[in-house]
């Protein structure tokens, strides 16, 4: 059986050569849908017989996207056009885009236009998701994606398929989230950098074989005296925070992620899907339940709420908000969960990331000073 160190080492090579990745899902003649950001019913795809493959731009700088967006866009949007106008994404049967935030909105319009090779398949979701009138409307677009994305992958979606995904799925996501609660107990084996590996690799691999290895992970950490002495234990909130730069400073500084309210992390993992009734129907309400999400339309905010209660839950010593560059609901949302994070005794900084940033030398700055205040 493997040991820690060799289940994280095969993490990262998943993480950091997705195109590997892909390509041995392709010689073993399968198709595979790209899944951009976010809550996509990745279910689907994979009751089609087919492998979802995250796409959630890369770490690059944008150059043929630029003739698209006004530069104010945020990276993850110009990334995945500009991966997808370099033809790094041919490979894809179709790509699944949301349009839950107003620039997710018209990047997916650009990528339908401008990335002819890949069909793209509109995920269309309500914000309005507490009303019947929201519930419903999910439904009726996730009945109709279910035989887009069937014709996607030429077949018809079987109702046995998708209860078998949803299962798959359902077990995945809680071992994730044992995954990353046993990450912040044992920070001296799992660093930052490869704890957003273990994330970024469930995003390429098969969601059956990663969840064999996450689940050997968990069993061996396990098993594993729980510690972080020694390291600043913080809660991360944001979209993201898989940037080499990034995840070495706060490693170089000793941090330990012991909560997070992460878009591509917690915020994700949180759904759990009824198992019973019919799948599309059980789908479509496991969105209309997530919450705590910038992203998400909440007239209570429950978000900002709920970062200060991560802080207070988990014995952090501090909250590292990971603001992403011209990101509209994380910008809207920073001032008041700075506010709550003050009104908890929380320590707190906002760092802005962005894909493109070619240094981190002010965050790391940021996170040095704010590592001693908290230290
Ligand atoms: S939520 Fe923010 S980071 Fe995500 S796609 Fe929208 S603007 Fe970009």
């Amino acid at each position: 059986m493997a040991d820690i160190k060799e289940l994280l080492e095969g993490f990262t090579e998943v993480a950091d050569h997705p195109k590997a990745e892909l390509d041995r899902h392709i010689a073993a003649g399968k198709k595979v849908i790209g899944v951009g950001p976010y809550y996509v019913l990745e279910e689907l795809v994979y009751a089609a017989g087919a492998i979802p493959f995250g796409v959630w731009g890369r770490v690059g700088t944008a150059s043929k996207a630029r003739e698209y967006f006004p530069p104010f866009y945020c990276s993850i949007c110009q990334m995945t056009l500009e991966m997808g106008l370099n033809h790094e994404l041919d490979k894809l049967s179709g790509i699944m885009l949301t349009a839950l935030c107003d620039t997710l909105r018209g990047a997916s319009q650009n990528f339908r236009v401008g990335v002819t090779q890949v069909p793209m398949i509109f995920v269309t979701q309500p914000q309005n998701r507490a009303t019947e009138a929201g519930r419903q409307y999910a439904i009726d677009s996730y009945t109709e994606l279910k035989t887009t994305v069937g014709e996607a992958c030429d077949t018809i979606i079987d109702d046995d398929k998708l209860a078998e995904a949803i299962k798959l799925y359902n077990n995945w996501r809680a071992a994730m989230r044992t995954f990353l609660a046993e990450a912040a107990k044992h920070p001296a084996l799992v660093s930052v950098a490869q704890r957003a590996a273990v994330v970024d690799a469930g995003y390429y691999m098969d969601k059956a074989e990663h969840l064999k290895k996450v689940e050997a992970l968990n069993e061996l950490l396990a098993a594993q005296p729980a510690s972080t002495d020694g390291f600043k234990k913080v809660v991360l909130s944001g979209v993201y925070y898989d940037i080499p730069a990034l995840t070495q400073i706060l490693d170089e500084n000793h941090f330990a992620v012991v909560a997070d309210d992460i878009a591509k992390e917690s915020r994700a993992l949180q759904l759990q899907v009824s198992e019973e009734g019919d799948p599309t129907v059980a789908l479509a309400e496991a969105f209309c339940k997530a919450g705590n999400d910038s992203i998400l339309f909440d007239e209570n905010k429950g978000h900002v709420a709920h970062v200060a209660d991560l802080y207070k839950e988990s014995g952090a010593d501090g909250v590292v908000l990971l603001l992403a560059k011209f990101c509209d609901p994380e910008e809207f949302d920073a001032p008041h969960v700075a506010k709550a994070c003050k009104d908890a005794g929380a320590p707190f900084v906002q760092i802005e990331i962005d894909q493109s940033t070619e240094s981190y030398e002010q965050a790391r700055t940021q996170l040095e000073t704010f590592a001693d205040i908290i230290g």
